[in-house]
């Protein structure tokens, strides 16, 4: 016989998990940790308490085993008094380059399935999405435009929705607020005028343009040009090409690539030409939203999520990933999980199909279930459960 749990108190029995978790898994300490400004949240508040500073690693895990913050995050700034408050007495010294990418940035056009389950969940789809975002913002940009190398990237999945970036080349740890939008502006097409790229041509003479083979913007845009019209037809006019015109794009494409290879656009003719290569810009282009605390790029007194730390609105982890290649099989519902061990019973109120740890949950119409506690308490902490046994 079950006797009625009434003294249950999910977010400190949550809180208990967290704690186990911190006196079982190293967490490592990010590099220049001496320099850092930590700050830690409650499930209701991710930063509650900053201004917080560590010698070492060893002091981050003494911290996080004795107070199991719902939330740990650390500053992409370097100060000399990392601990010193206000912020304008810290010594501000330098800053990783860092990028946040969530699912919220990308064009709804592109996630279909944001249609199916609204805004607020996150399905596998959703998840693909955004690390097609992060790795094309990787090899598309950071290593062929900036010329960083693998071996100066992190990347970290963001413990809910996203992944982070961090570049900590020396070089950029300098650049103040306005190098960093014009980063960000760069990765994100912003002001970027499609004129600039086909110079008007004189009466009679040929119209010129990138080339594939060319640097940064230019060759993307060529090479989006050619695989989009190789696709055929209804990929042009996805772009915004209408039929006429991609139809005979696709039937020349042989001899328009050929053009194209040596820089001569004479044979693409599109009529609304503005609107065609804004939908090319638009799907070469990073998303990255203009949210005043989520644009990291640019705030370098921004706080993030502190890589391998447990996030206190899904109970997953905010796994670092091994290496820039890695990054293509990482699945975070699988890879990312906290609480591994032992199981839960929940009363689930949920329209979505939860799939984590390589199995499926639910939909459920506020019924009790029994589920592994990594299940539970993601349900729980989505809003979606109220725990009823703890097993
Ligand atoms: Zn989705």
């Amino acid at each position: 016989m079950h006797a009625p749990q009434t003294s249950l108190q999910p977010d400190a029995y949550i809180t208990g998990l967290i704690r186990d978790y911190y006196s079982k898994c190293r967490i490592p300490a990010p590099e220049r940790v001496g320099s850092r400004e930590f700050g830690v949240g409650t499930f209701e508040r991710k930063i509650m308490k900053r201004h917080i500073s560590f010698r070492d690693e060893s002091a981050i895990q003494a911290y996080l085993s004795e107070n199991a913050p719902a939330y740990v995050s650390y500053s992409t700034a370097y100060y000399r008094f990392p601990a010193g408050r206000p912020m304008e007495t810290k010594g501000w010294t330098g800053s990783e380059l860092v990028f946040d990418l969530d699912v919220d940035d990308i064009d709804p056009k592109n996630l279909a399935c944001g249609a199916r389950h609204g805004r607020s969940w996150v399905c596998a789809d959703c998840l693909d999405g955004v690390k097609s975002e992060t790795l094309k913002l990787i090899e598309e940009f950071l290593i062929p435009d900036f010329g960083f190398s693998e071996r100066e990237i992190a990347v970290n999945f963001s413990g809910n929705r996203g992944y982070h970036v961090h570049v900590g080349k020396d070089s950029i740890t300098q650049l103040g607020p306005e190098a960093r939008k014009e980063i960000s502006d760069y990765i994100s097409g912003n002001g970027l005028s499609i004129d600039e790229f086909f110079p008007e041509a004189a009466r009679g003479a040929r119209l010129t343009g990138p080339r594939p083979d060319e640097k940064g913007w230019k060759g993307r845009i060529a090479r989006k040009f050619i695989s989009t019209m190789n696709k055929g037809p209804d990929a042009l006019m996805a772009l915004g090409a209408d039929k006429s015109v991609a139809n005979n794009i696709y039937r020349k494409r042989a001899l328009i690539e050929m053009g194209i290879n040596s820089g001569n656009w004479d044979m693409v003719y599109i009529k609304n030409k503005s609107e065609f290569w804004k939908g090319v810009l638009g799907n070469e282009a990073i998303a990255q939203s203009d949210r005043i605390d989520g644009n990291v790029t640019k705030d370098i007194s921004h706080l993030i999520r502190l890589p391998d730390t447990v996030h206190g609105g899904t109970g997953l982890v905010a796994k670092r990933i091994a290496s820039v290649s890695a990054l293509a099989a990482f699945d975070p519902m699988a890879s990312a999980l906290a609480f591994t061990e032992g199981e839960m019973e929940i009363n689930a109120e949920s329209g979505n199909e939860l799939v984590i740890g390589n199995k499926t949950f639910g939909p459920y119409k506020g019924e009790k279930a029994v589920l592994p506690i990594y299940a539970g308490v993601y349900l729980y902490l989505k809003g979606l459960a109220s725990i009823t046994t703890i097993t």
